[in-house]
């Protein structure tokens, strides 16, 4: 049995909390529990240290948990939010003299390499950011003493990837599971799952779908993410909802096992 810990780099939907020039009542919380960066996590074992999705936060968040080593990127789907903040990756070219191993489907690998083109020139400017484009598929990731099972899940039409590892699955920027990824799942006891407000949305589950979700899968302990600003104030929103289940935040830890 092996164990590695998850932090929640960023838990906040596409504009992040608060949102710019928005007076709402969570914008304006001096709470920090409602100040969210852009969702991703980080991963690390002994021996082993990933990133799921690189932000537009992606620098801020490798500078405030003190990243000074990554192994790899494992990129849930190609939204804006998830891949803007890939070209800060150069930062670990320079330390580690390596390009960056970036696990993709090769649908998101076609708009990586639109998106962020002078990475993939034939003359590149001095100090691009170099990445190693790897197909990503449901097909078991091994990395040194870390085992990640990627399982498909849907964004209204998009495919996207969640992550399996042990007793814990990480679940974004959804509204659907099939079957097959339902059975993945099977066995879980910590999640973190997408939940954009409690409005329905057409995209992302709703925190009752979340919650439903989670209570299907028979999780202990679940987290919710990929938070909007018209979900309300953390505060308000945890003292509602049943016991094992709140808002994840910034900054949170998770313990795993696999
Ligand atoms: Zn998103
Ligand atoms: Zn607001
Ligand atoms: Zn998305």
């Amino acid at each position: 049995m092996k164990t590695a810990t998850v932090t929640i780099l960023g838990s906040g939907t596409s504009q992040g909390v608060p949102v710019i020039g928005c007076g709402c009542d969570t914008c304006k919380s001096i709470d920090n529990y409602d100040k969210r960066l852009r969702s991703s996590i980080l991963i690390e074992s002994a021996e082993t240290t990933i990133v799921v999705d690189t932000g537009p936060d992606f620098r801020q968040q490798m500078l405030r948990e003190e990243v000074k080593k990554l192994d790899a990127v494992l990129i849930t789907h190609c939204h804006k939010d998830h891949i803007a903040g890939m070209d800060d990756v150069r930062s670990f070219n320079f330390l580690q003299k390596k390009a960056m191993p970036i696990y993709a489907s090769p649908a998101d690998q076609k708009v990586i390499k639109t998106e962020f083109s002078y990475a993939f020139a034939d003359n590149k400017y001095p100090g691009v950011p170099s990445f190693d484009l790897i197909d990503l598929d449901e097909n078991l990731l091994k990395f040194n003493d870390l085992y990640i099972t990627p399982i498909r899940v849907m964004h209204r039409y998009m495919p996207v990837y969640a992550f399996r590892i042990g007793n814990f699955a990480y679940i974004t920027d959804a509204n659907y599971i099939p079957e097959p990824g339902l059975e993945t799942l099977q066995g879980i006891e910590l999640l973190v799952i997408d939940a954009v407000r409690k409005e329905k949305h057409i995209s992302h589950f709703s925190l009752s779908e979340a919650v439903a979700m989670a209570q299907k899968i028979g999780v202990k302990q679940c987290w919710f993410t990929h938070i909007s600003h018209l979900m309300g104030k953390a505060a308000d929103v945890n003292a509602e909802l049943p016991s094992g289940m709140q808002l994840a935040w910034d900054g949170l830890k998770i313990e795993i096992r696999y």
